[in-house]
């Protein structure tokens, strides 16, 4: 399991390029979007696609190769594996199987987030995406209560929503809304809740997000309970 940059394509290891290029198989989420990372660092491995909508099919298929001795090197789209991404069954499957993992570290956009958030980050839950429909108001009701801070990944399409159904559901916190991490146009917006949902209002914001929400405070907790 490499893990591969989340924008800037300097942020690699030298042990994650070396194995890409003496694997006998990279299993990449798009190839297309893998292409550019291989083309930069001249790495001429065969690629074929393990995503959301083929693992069913690949994973028995990436397993009996590495059972007949191949090498595989999974990578996602962006940052580490098996973070809110398909390889976390392709860890299982591997382990039911017996084989092997080599994890590669690297960048994951939830921790470069988290240190640069200035949020408390000694204690803290990734939450990765919440849930679309299903599920949705009652997860978000549940982080009301967490004392961690709060790391969920948002798309610039869904962000609004969210950060009015936070402002309702968590009382007015402070957040970090930090965009396009490692890429040209990094952003941090820092504030509170009800800040950021007026600055989403003014402005259709692009790009890659995460979100960094202050946890429940004790004090307001006790609060609560009075
Ligand atoms: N495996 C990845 C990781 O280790 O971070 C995450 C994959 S997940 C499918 C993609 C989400 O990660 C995006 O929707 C966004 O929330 C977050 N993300 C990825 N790259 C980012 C970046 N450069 N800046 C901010 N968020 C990013």
């Amino acid at each position: 399991m490499v893990s591969t940059p989340i924008g800037n394509l300097a942020d690699i290891t030298y042990r994650a390029v070396h194995i890409l290029k003496n694997v006998d198989l990279i299993a990449a989420e798009d190839t297309r979007t893998s292409s550019v990372l291989l083309k930069h660092y001249q790495i001429t491995t065969p690629m074929r696609s393990y995503h959301s909508y083929n693992l069913k099919r690949e994973t028995p298929r990436l397993i009996a190769l590495l059972q007949e001795g191949q090498s595989v090197a999974l990578i996602s789209d962006a940052g580490t594996p098996g973070i809110s991404d398909p390889g976390f069954h392709l860890a299982r499957a591997c382990i039911d199987a017996g084989i092997r993992i080599v994890p590669i570290p690297g960048p994951s956009a939830f921790v470069t987030a988290l240190v640069a958030s200035g949020l408390p980050s000694h204690r803290f839950v990734f939450e990765g995406f919440l849930p679309q429909k299903k599920g949705r108001k009652t997860r978000i009701e549940q982080l009301g209560q967490e004392e961690r801070t709060i790391v969920l990944y948002e798309s610039p399409h869904r962000v609004q929503k969210t950060v009015a159904q936070l402002l309702k559901a968590l009382g007015d916190r402070q957040v970090v809304m930090a965009r396009e991490l490692t890429k040209k146009f990094e952003d941090f917006f820092r504030g509170t809740l009800s800040e950021l949902a007026a600055h989403l209002q003014t402005k259709a914001v692009k790009g890659e997000i995460v979100l960094i929400v202050e946890g429940l405070s004790k004090r307001k907790k006790k609060d609560e309970v009075k």
